[in-house]
């Protein structure tokens, strides 16, 4: 599984990463994360990218597709991975798009995180709360004043890729103010129903026992329409882009999904 998060910091998408990374075993890339730990470690990269992020301002495109380009050509890439905080402007994207083709590599989805902007600030004031209490390090960038400035970037750089995303088919959108355990469900699901997950991930997503079918000594892969059948239903795909999931919308999970929906669940990378 091949994935992007997209969405504004405060939005959750490290801790939905995260929890992607321990259900399906997909590794996390994250340009923050990968930057924090350049700066940590004063390498000339790091160096570059020290004040730049400290002030809530964008790393140079190059440097950070080319730490990406890097990253995809480890070997535990074939497990799949997900993208946090990486593409981050229209250039980045278009970049990825690149090394994807180059790399023969393809992206199974795009999932944003839609949130109150109202509700980030105090999300962010908690992490830092919760990052003291536990003796941790606080970010430089965590501050109100660089938090508006990120905000910002994020609006005026970052947004465009909604609609860049939506364009190409990729984009699912999910609710991000609901519980974390709320929203984690609801990806599980949306991912299940694009067929982004094999039959097994998808019962697993949903606390099932795994069953085996064997046919001819070799497992049968089932769709995600079967999937479905056996468990709850798969909702009916949305007709028009734009639009969100949460509990009130389960039938208006998918947008842009007419590829999705026909395609047999992918269990491993090409690269
Ligand atoms: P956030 O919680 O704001 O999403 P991240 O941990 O993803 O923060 O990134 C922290 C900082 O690292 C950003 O504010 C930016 O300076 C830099 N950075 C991370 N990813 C990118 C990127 N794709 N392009 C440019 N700068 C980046």
């Amino acid at each position: 599984m091949r994935l992007i998060l997209l969405g504004p910091p405060g939005s959750g998408k490290g801790t939905q990463a995260q929890r992607l990374v321990h259900r399906y075993g997909i590794v996390q890339l994250s340009t923050g994360e990968m930057l924090r730990a350049a700066v940590a470690a004063q390498t000339p990269i790091g160096l570059k990218a020290k004040d730049i992020m400290a002030g809530g301002g964008l790393v140079p495109d190059d440097i950070v597709v080319g730490i990406i380009s890097d990253r995809l050509d480890e070997p535990d890439m074939v497990k799949g991975f997900i993208l946090d905080g990486f593409p981050r402007t229209v250039p980045q994207a278009q970049a990825l798009d690149d090394l994807l083709k180059k790399k023969h590599i393809k992206l199974d989805a795009v999932i944003e995180l839609r949130v109150n902007e109202s509700a980030l600030l105090a999300r962010v004031e908690t992490r830092v709360a919760e990052m003291i209490a536990r003796g941790e390090e606080v970010r430089v960038d965590d501050t109100p004043e660089v938090l508006s400035k990120r905000l910002a970037s994020y609006r005026s750089l970052t947004e465009p890729l909604i609609h860049y995303y939506s364009e190409r088919r990729k984009l699912l959108t999910v609710d991000g103010m609901m519980t974390i355990e709320h929203v984690t469900r609801e990806i599980h699901r949306i991912l299940a129903a694009i067929g982004a997950m094999d039959a097994k991930s998808v019962k697993k997503a949903r606390g099932e026992a795994p069953t085996r079918v064997v046919k001819a000594g070799r497992p049968v892969k089932k769709t995600a329409k079967r999937a479905g059948k056996a468990g709850k239903p798969v909702p009916k795909r949305a007709k028009k882009s734009g639009r969100t999931t949460g509990p009130g919308s389960k039938a208006k999970a998918i947008e842009g999904s007419k590829k999705f929906a026909k395609k047999p669940p992918k269990k491993r990378a090409k690269a």
